[in-house]
């Protein structure tokens, strides 16, 4: 089976207005002819500013999170069909800031899955440890529960990937050795072929935590990685492009 094709996703979190379009304008302008496919997560929103923004260009635009119902009485949240009218195409679940910060559990990160694969987006899953949770030795045992806990069967024959971050690499600076992501990687691969068959080699497993443009080409190349899910270094376009171009 081909390695999938490898996907780069920014992550701006409660960052931008409407200035910031032209940061997404310029990333779009310097994309170039780059192997991945290339995404920018703003703020719900800019959705629709930034998809007409990026219209025509390779940059995919995504959500930074779903409800799992499809409409109702949610004061403040957003659905996926919303995010889907707005022009975006994939759709970030189960970040460790919306786990942690708002109690989402797997079973609410499956359920979001299967609201962002009736809006027709393609769902990026995160999931990762927690500093005392890999001292304890528990990082694979963790990440793996997290895998098959929060994909559902829906997603067999869809389009969408696993990101890997480990929770004390985001926006700390810090990032686990290479050997280390490996081993990480590896262990969702398994998780991915036991649940989906020969289709979970098929699925990209992105790393996320601290990624920047000169940690980029090291993490990218490592075993496994299918890409990078990037907080901090995607608001400028120049660190972003300079993480897009390592690949
Ligand atoms: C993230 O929040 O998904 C992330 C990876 O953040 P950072 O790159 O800033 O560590």
């Amino acid at each position: 089976m081909t390695a999938p094709q490898p996907l780069i996703a920014g992550n701006w979190k409660m960052n931008g207005t409407s200035a910031s379009l032209d940061e997404a304008r310029a990333i779009a302008a310097g994309v170039g002819e780059c192997p991945a496919r290339v995404a920018i997560c703003p703020p719900a929103i800019l959705t629709h500013r930034m998809s007409q923004a990026l219209a025509g260009s390779r940059v995919l635009v995504g959500g930074q999170d779903a409800h799992w119902d499809d409409a109702g009485a949610f004061t403040g949240d957003i659905s996926a069909e919303m995010l889907a009218d707005a022009g975006a195409k994939l759709v970030i679940l189960g970040h460790s800031e919306r786990r942690t910060g708002y109690r989402e559990t797997d079973d609410i990160v499956a359920s979001k899955v299967k609201a962002a694969l009736r809006a027709r987006l393609e769902p990026i899953v995160c999931v990762g440890e927690t500093l005392e949770e890999r001292k304890a030795g528990r990082a694979l045992d963790v990440v793996t529960g997290q895998v098959r806990g929060s994909l559902p069967a829906e997603l067999s024959g869809q389009t969408f990937s696993v990101a890997y971050e480990p929770v004390w690499a985001i926006g700390t600076g810090l990032t686990p050795t290479t050997p280390e992501i490996e081993e990480v990687h590896r262990a969702i691969r398994g998780a991915l072929v036991e649940q989906f068959g020969e289709a979970g080699r098929a699925v990209p497993i992105l790393y996320g935590g601290s990624v920047k443009p000169g940690n980029a080409a090291e993490i990218l190349h490592a075993d496994e990685v299918g890409g990078a899910l990037v907080g901090g270094a995607s608001l400028k376009a120049d660190d972003f492009l300079g993480i897009v171009r390592a690949l």
